[in-house]
């Protein structure tokens, strides 16, 4: 059978559903925009060029790979989370660390999809791969995280980096949704796979989102657990929402995920600006390191 008129139709999609989320090739005409931000499309003389005009900034988005809700893609976290680095590098330039969903997931074990590593591998993957990244040439390395489930892995793998000398500093940004602003919202329970992500998603790959099913379960808080503020025990995001699901996602509309991915955008340029223009971090890293060695002649 001639696939003629069928292959070319097919692989012009190809080419469109590829082409989704790499913002460096649709502006390839442009002089600056020549480096690609995606470290792996980067030629190796290219790649030299590239960490200069980052001055020596890289991101590593961080995803997971986790249920969410009934109507979401598994790997929606690290979907959400290359598509703000890498349209905020375009904005302002940094080289962009390919695919990374190594971290914190335990409690979604239950669930189908699930790739969860241990404790000792999440921390020493991640150690690999900031010292790998600091060694060709990234000293500074923002960390873009996209779940919810690594805001306690993620600072203390920053505060931890004060173990033992590093040439580098990590950064972490740890913001996906803007608290105040924007359409009016219609949840009161906005967490995992609800309004907001649902809407984040509508932008990054809405062919992906199964809308017709975003009420087939319930992201009703459980309430299954009784302890009192400040108490805190691992079971508790279990005990609320056992089915990965928090919040109502059906209420998800273009115009929040608009509103809240250009904001989620916006604030990772700034934080890369910042970033590069911090040169007191790594300094005062290795006056600490240098007074580690000695504590005794620390001035009492
Ligand atoms: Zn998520």
């Amino acid at each position: 059978m001639n696939c003629k008129s069928v292959c070319a139709a097919a692989f012009l999609f190809l080419g469109t559903v590829l082409n989704a989320g790499h913002p460096a090739q649709a502006q390839a005409s442009s002089p600056q925009a020549r480096l690609s931000v995606h470290w792996e499309e980067l030629t190796g003389p290219d790649f030299v060029q590239a960490i200069k005009r980052a001055q020596n900034t890289c991101l590593l988005p961080f995803g997971i790979l986790e249920k969410h809700g009934p109507h979401m893609p598994i790997g929606s976290d690290l979907f959400n989370a290359r598509y703000a680095a890498l349209h905020a590098a375009e904005q302002q330039y940094a080289v962009v660390f390919p695919e990374y969903y190594f971290g914190q997931i335990s409690e979604a074990r239950h669930e189908p999809g699930t790739v969860a590593y241990s404790r000792d591998l999440q921390l020493a993957l991640l150690q690999a791969t900031t010292d790998e990244m600091a060694r060709n040439g990234c000293k500074k390395i923002l960390i873009v995280n996209g779940h919810g489930g690594n805001v306690s892995l993620l600072p203390y793998f920053a505060q931890s980096q004060l173990d033992k000398p590093h040439d580098y500093v990590v950064y972490i940004f740890n913001q996906r949704t803007p608290t105040t602003g924007g359409p009016k919202k219609k949840t009161t329970i906005d967490e995992h796979a609800g309004e907001s992500e649902t809407s984040k998603m509508m932008i990054v790959r809405p062919d992906l989102l199964h809308m017709d099913r975003a009420t087939s379960e319930s992201g009703a808080d459980q309430h299954r657990l009784n302890l009192p503020p400040g108490v805190y025990t691992g079971i508790w995001w279990y005990a609320r929402f056992p089915d990965h699901y928090a919040g109502d996602g059906s209420a998800a509309t273009h115009e929040l995920g608009e509103y809240q991915m250009k904001w989620w955008v916006d604030s990772v340029v700034k934080a890369i600006a910042a970033v590069k223009a911090d040169d007191e971090s790594l300094k005062l890293q290795n006056e600490f390191y240098e007074k580690s060695t000695h504590p005794l002649d620390t001035p009492q």
